[in-house]
């Protein structure tokens, strides 16, 4: 992608009411445009980082057995009815009004109320368990502040997942497997998530979130020494910091978190709302356990910003940054030699692209300085800087650097695809 051709521009000026990094950066790169407080427009460079952590969470989803479907946003009351979450918590969280026909309908804040009914037609018995179902959808929560950017919107990304078994040890089996799998995804996504004893609802103990720490989070946990386990306040609100740890594992440290994700073992709580039963091997009607499962991308995003950023602007880890290159060329007032630059880089561009199916982000702007291209590559913050200028083609090289570090160095050009293949290739 050339800077010429991509339609959004970088701001020096962050919004008025963004206070959190992630509303400040993301917008000022022009990765995402708040429409209003809590709802995004998602620009191409905000995209592309969207669409590599669903990935990420789609391909660990897929590992661990979940199939893929698409439920429908706009829902009718009739389900939520049923359960009692059209009134309690009611349009509290969800979005209601009148469609067509006087019908009450609503948008979709969580799904077990659509998916119970949907696999109740598809399974009947113990033979056709289990099963889990996922999808990547777009929710809405009438969420009262929504003032950290991304890590809370009104209408944000979600993963959920909701799995069916025939007993609770099946179930709780799956529930371990679920969050080695969470663990998975945000290793991947390169932020770190801490497992956390959460409240399970009413059909269970303990839920776990899982906890990215961050001042910017709205939540208050207690690690333990190791640092891979943790209490949010709410389960053991009369602890505090340097109190020994809830399991005996020596003292905890209070942090400020953000969650990133969710799982909950929901048991037979919607199943029996719905009646979903199975036939077990001797015959006998049972209902049927259910796990509930969720990510937010949108989240997973902003958090990424919060933890990875410096006064510059953002640092993308590499599995999920907009492009893997930003390739810098300097024009200076030497046309013939402005003429070998541009054609030296996009040499460079096309081959790592057609060569290696590395994407490459191209500042080819000619009518900007060294220091305003340098400027909005930090502030873009892909990890791999290329410079391409006068100077550097004096030695037939190009200047290499990494986005949160100061060091650069030199690369001959001829070199320059079997290195940054390997770079990106490299976990
Ligand atoms: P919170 O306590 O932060 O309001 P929650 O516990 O209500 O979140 P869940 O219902 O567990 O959220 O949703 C699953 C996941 O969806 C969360 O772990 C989070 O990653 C994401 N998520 C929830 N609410 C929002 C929101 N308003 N904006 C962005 N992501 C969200
Ligand atoms: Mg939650």
């Amino acid at each position: 992608m050339r800077m010429t051709k991509l339609f959004t521009k970088t701001t020096k000026e962050a919004p008025q009411d963004a206070e959190s990094a992630n509303a400040r950066l993301l917008a000022r790169a022009g990765f995402v445009d708040q429409h209003m407080a809590g709802v995004y427009s998602y620009l191409p460079l905000g995209l592309r980082v969207l669409k590599n952590i669903q990935k990420i969470v789609r391909e660990e989803m897929d590992a661990i057995g979940g199939q893929e479907v698409l439920l429908p946003a706009l829902l009718s009351s009739e389900p939520w009815k049923k359960t009692g979450r059209w009134e309690d918590p009611g349009p509290e969280v969800m979005f209601q009004f009148r469609g067509a026909g006087d019908r009450d309908v609503g948008l979709g804040w969580t799904h077990e109320e659509i998916i119970t009914p949907l696999m109740q037609k598809f399974v009947h018995s113990y033979q056709d368990l289990p099963v889990a179902v996922y999808q990547i959808q777009d929710k809405f929560r009438n969420e009262l502040r929504a003032k950290s950017g991304i890590l809370r919107g009104r209408e944000f990304n979600m993963k959920d997942l909701y799995s069916f078994h025939a007993s609770v040890d099946d179930l709780e089996e799956y529930y371990d497997k679920v969050l080695e799998a969470y663990l998975r995804v945000f290793t991947r996504c390169g932020i770190r998530a801490i497992p956390t004893e959460a409240s399970g609802g009413s059909f269970s103990k303990i839920s776990h979130e899982f906890q990215m720490p961050t001042e910017s989070g709205e939540d208050t946990i207690f690690v333990n020494e190791a640092g891979d386990y943790a209490w949010n306040k709410e389960v053991v609100p009369d602890i505090k910091d340097g109190d020994p740890a809830p399991d005996g594992s020596g003292k905890v440290k209070e942090m400020k978190a953000v969650e990133v994700g969710n799982i909950f073992k929901l048991k037979t709580k919607y199943t029996e709302a719905f009646d979903m039963t199975f036939t077990d091997e001797s015959g006998e009607r049972k209902p049927v356990q259910m796990g509930c499962y969720g990510i937010g991308p949108s989240r997973v995003m902003g958090s990424i910003v919060e933890a990875s950023h410096d006064d510059a602007g953002m640092i993308w880890p590499k599995s999920v940054a907009p492009y893997p290159v930003h390739l810098v060329s300097i024009t200076s007032n030497d046309e013939e030699m402005n003429e070998r630059v541009r054609s030296v880089a996009e040499g460079i561009a096309d081959d790592l692209e057609k060569c290696c199916g590395i994407e490459v982000l191209w500042d080819d702007r000619s009518d900007v300085s060294a220091g305003e291209k340098f400027a909005d590559a930090d502030l873009i913050g892909i990890p791999l800087r290329l410079v391409v200028s006068k100077k550097t083609l004096a030695e037939d090289s190009a200047e290499w650097r990494q986005r949160g570090s100061d060091e650069t160095r030199l690369i001959k050009i001829e070199g320059i695809r079997e290195e940054v293949e390997a770079y990106v290739k490299e976990e």
